[in-house]
């Protein structure tokens, strides 16, 4: 009797570990200003991939379709760098004349959720991120052409000529970085791209390393 008692409670240990799942994990995104990151973020976390979006602190201006806490969280200077000060950050930098962070509280609590969290952040954030979650997820997007970009960034219609320069000069140093990434996928047809992405996300939360370690038996 004993003994068949404690093949059930193994039996129901295993049952345990198999419904259990993946370990959540981070996706960071990244890649020059236009490439379609956006475009792609809100299609992602629509194709019920378990992410939740890491909605990020920036100290530049709202553009008129954007909602403070949904798309960014809209801070001044001055309140961004208390922040830095207070440990808020997981990573910051400066990108474009302009500070971004990734505050703590929106990847831990997701994370602790069993969510995957999505991260779209540029090149210096990805690499604090990736010492903060090694086990993360690194993608980065490129343009199928420079000249495509220039185009998607004019018909974006947010940004000043003199911020469309500096954001394509910028854009020629992150693609050269495209090798610290794990993937790269060019957004040539969002579709097709969005495909990839979301195909990379499946087979990643596949991996055994990702399982929670299984219990003696
Ligand atoms: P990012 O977030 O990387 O700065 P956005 O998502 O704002 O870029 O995209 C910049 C512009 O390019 C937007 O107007 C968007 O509609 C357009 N866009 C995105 N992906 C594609 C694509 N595959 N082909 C053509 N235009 C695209
Ligand atoms: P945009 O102003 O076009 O929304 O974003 C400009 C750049 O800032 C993009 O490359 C975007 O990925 C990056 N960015 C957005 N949020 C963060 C963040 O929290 N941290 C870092 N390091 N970069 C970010």
């Amino acid at each position: 009797m004993s003994g068949s008692g404690s093949r059930s409670k193994t039996s129901s240990d295993l049952d345990a570990w198999l419904t259990a799942g993946h370990r959540p994990f981070v996706v960071v995104i990244s890649g020059p200003s236009g490439v379609g990151k956006s475009s792609f973020v809100k299609q992602l976390l629509a194709a019920g991939l378990n992410l939740e979006y890491s909605v990020s602190a920036t100290t530049r201006a709202r553009r008129p379709h954007e909602t403070d806490g949904r798309d960014y969280v809209f801070l001044s200077r001055d309140e961004f760098k208390r922040r830095i000060d207070a440990g808020e950050f997981v990573e910051w930098a400066e990108v474009h004349g302009e500070l971004y962070g990734t505050l703590r509280t929106e990847t831990e609590r997701r994370l602790d959720a069993g969510k995957n969290v999505l991260l779209d952040i540029d090149v210096q954030g990805g690499r604090t991120v990736r010492k903060a979650y090694p086990d993360g997820v690194f993608i980065f997007v490129l343009p199928p052409t420079l000249a495509s970009l220039e185009e998607r960034l004019r018909g974006r219609g947010t940004d000043p000529d003199e911020r469309i320069r500096l954001r394509l000069e910028n854009a020629r140093r992150e693609i050269a970085l495209v090798s610290e990434y794990d993937y790269a996928v060019v957004n040539d047809d969002l579709e097709e791209a969005l495909e990839q992405v979301a195909s990379i996300i499946v087979a990643e939360s596949c991996r055994a390393k990702r399982r929670l370690p299984m219990l003696s038996t």
